[in-house]
């Protein structure tokens, strides 16, 4: 049975100087050019909501609901289950991730903007797994790099559970990807 650990892997305070952090570099890069952010449901809520309200340049939101065909099955192809209405043509695209983990999701949804044409795309991601990475995609932004734990809180979830504790703690005896 999965155990919540009884440590913070990263605290509240340690995770709102970091996304001030971010935001400043992301605006800072942006120059008060217009960005569309995109955020990928459901993990990177809270922190998508934490960082669009520091960032100071023009801001708009979409989001994108992207599945593992086979939960069972690492390198499972993604489907989009839910899609920004309209095609990026033109836009600066900031695509904010919770996690990289084997960067299969985010790889994907690079070809998958790069199809229509943004006039730039980058990625953010809060978590970045170092020890396990697949496949190579550039990242732009990193919050935090962390070991390879199965992590949950601030928007992080294990059977939609912790998605609503404030800060990053971890599950011990969790098999990722989830077992039958
Ligand atoms: P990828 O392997 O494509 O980089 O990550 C796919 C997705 O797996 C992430 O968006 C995230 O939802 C989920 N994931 C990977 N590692 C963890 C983890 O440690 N904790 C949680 N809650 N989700 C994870």
């Amino acid at each position: 049975m999965p155990e919540l650990s009884k440590e913070v892997l990263i605290s509240e305070k340690e995770i709102a100087k970091r996304v001030d952090e971010l935001a400043e570099e992301i605006s800072n890069r942006q120059d008060g050019r217009p960005l569309l952010v995109v955020g990928i449901l459901k993990g990177s809520f809270i922190f998508l909501a934490d960082l669009v309200r520091r960032l100071t340049c023009p801001v708009t939101l979409e989001f994108i609901r992207v599945l593992m065909k086979d939960e069972r099955e690492e390198g499972s192809p993604r489907i989009i289950k839910y899609d920004v209405p309209f095609t990026v043509e033109g836009k600066d695209v900031l695509i904010v991730e919770d996690i990289f983990d084997t960067g299969i999701t985010i790889d994907y949804l690079l070809d998958h903007f790069a199809n229509q044409s943004p006039a730039s795309t980058q990625v953010c991601v809060l978590l970045d797994k170092t020890e396990t990475h697949k496949v190579d995609v550039k990242v732009d932004y990193v919050g935090f790099e962390i070991p390879n734990k199965y992590v949950i809180g601030y928007g992080l979830d294990f059977e939609e559970k912790y998605r609503d504790l404030p800060y990053i703690s971890w599950l011990d005896n969790v098999t990722w990807p989830l077992s039958s």
